[in-house]
């Protein structure tokens, strides 16, 4: 595979970009070597600007849910942008949006839409502080909510990938109201509950961590944890940015039967398009301004184009069966992985939600922080580049989740799995 052109982007890039890229993980710092540069998507492939084809399974980290460069989403993006790029006044389709999520997600009564899910992440908590008049946050070991000061400890993505867990410039007075605790774990979250549950203003979670590989939750673990913050008086935060209209059409909150009450979402909603959300009760959504006083505001919110290309995206997720069929693909491609692995001799385990899976190189199971963290890197980093040269584009790091898209076919399936016999045969040889 020729990488020139991708090679001289990334060397002009190193000189005026951070690291070369705008977002960390796209710099395959954690699986070493250069990123290539995409010229093109369509469906379940990356083009890049030296002409190879990659069998995506990054889908643009999660928007590309129905493939990339879908008709119907950039029909709609081409009819509404002839009618003007920004208004900065109400447009009708912030009005469909609205609709779409909250008859999608019954938890939200209301929502306000933001450009990304760090905003969401970030709004969510402004609101659980100020409609509750406590200071702390809990969020889990693994879990990523963006690049808010609150979030970069103990994160997840390329904040653990990087092994930055505590980013230079967020103030340790900010941080010191951040607890974390592991995930999975019942009675960690009952003791610290018990010895602090009436400072805190709200608990936040990825209902499956896909920041950390992908780790599913325990039997009865949501609900526990839904109990422990009614009980307190703290909020439930799901941050659904990953999970929402993925794992099932109403999220991770409809596969395990939870109301929380926020939720933030983002890249599905936005079709690929910068787009981010957070909603929840009315009568906490109420406080937000300008109908309360908890400031939260966007320039570009709500942009008509950004809600076009999400609508449709909305709409084709709705096809009935999209979500079993996704499953069920997800669950063809991991078979197909281990069986893969089993033959050439190499310890290694899925984990598996509709649409997202996690890739480890150890055996299972894998239900904690800790387990996902025992994953041979050294392993996972061979295998994406034998992967990646035979045409199939991972996640590049051994910390983040996969994400499948209706578009990926039987037969993608098939040739991500021959490309894999023989990349465990490399794993296995080194
Ligand atoms: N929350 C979760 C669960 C995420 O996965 C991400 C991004 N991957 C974010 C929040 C932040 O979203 P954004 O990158 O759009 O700011």
């Amino acid at each position: 595979m020729n990488h020139d052109r991708s090679h001289a982007l990334f060397t002009r890039a190193s000189e005026l970009l951070p690291g070369g890229v705008n977002s960390p993980v796209r710099a395959f710092k954690s699986v070493g070597g250069e990123p290539f540069f995409a010229q093109r998507a369509q469906g379940p492939y990356l083009f890049d600007v030296d002409g190879n084809r990659y069998i995506d399974y990054v889908g643009s980290w999660g928007p590309m849910i129905a493939g990339h460069a879908h008709p119907q989403v950039l029909d709609a993006v081409a009819r509404t942008m002839r009618d003007g790029l920004s208004f900065g006044v109400p447009n009708p389709l912030e009005v469909t949006m609205a609709e779409a999520i909250t008859s999608i997600v019954p938890s939200c009564e209301m929502v306000r839409m933001v450009n990304s899910g760090t905003e969401a992440t970030l709004s969510a908590i402004r609101v659980a502080r100020g409609a509750t008049g406590r200071s702390r946050i809990v969020k889990f070991e693994g879990c990523y909510h963006g690049h808010g000061d609150s979030f970069l400890v103990k994160a997840g993505s390329g904040a653990l990938t990087f092994g930055l867990p505590n980013s230079p410039g967020v103030p340790k007075a900010l941080a010191d109201l951040t607890l974390t605790l592991p995930y999975n774990d019942f009675e960690a979250a009952t003791a610290l509950f018990d010895e602090v549950g009436i400072d805190i203003a709200g608990l936040i979670i990825e209902p499956i961590v896909g920041n950390a590989n992908c780790i599913l939750p325990r039997e009865g673990y949501l609900q526990h944890l839904r109990e422990l913050c009614t009980r307190h008086g703290a909020l439930l935060i799901f941050d659904e940015v990953m999970t929402g209209f993925r794992v099932a059409l109403g999220g991770a909150q409809q596969r395990y039967g939870i109301a929380p009450d926020l939720s933030t979402f983002g890249k599905i909603i936005g079709g690929g398009m910068p787009v981010g959300a957070f909603g929840g009760r009315r009568d906490l959504m109420r406080q937000v301004a300008p109908s309360g006083p908890i400031y939260q505001a966007g320039t570009l919110s709500g942009n008509p184009v950004a809600m076009a290309a999400g609508l449709a995206t909305l709409e084709l997720i709705q096809a009935q069966g999209f979500h079993d069929a996704l499953e069920a693909s997800t669950h063809a491609l991991c078979g197909g992985l281990e069986a893969a692995a089993r033959e050439a001799g190499v310890a290694f385990h899925t984990t598996r939600a509709p649409g997202m899976f996690g890739l480890y190189f150890r055996e299972g199971p894998v239900e904690s922080f800790a387990d996902a963290l025992g994953s041979d890197a050294a392993k996972f980093g061979r295998f994406f580049h034998a992967m990646l040269e035979r045409g199939v584009y991972l996640a590049p790091s051994a910390f983040e989740a996969g994400f499948m898209s209706s578009a990926h076919s039987e037969a993608d399936i098939a040739a991500t799995v021959d490309a894999a016999r023989a990349a465990f045969a490399v794993v296995a040889a080194a």
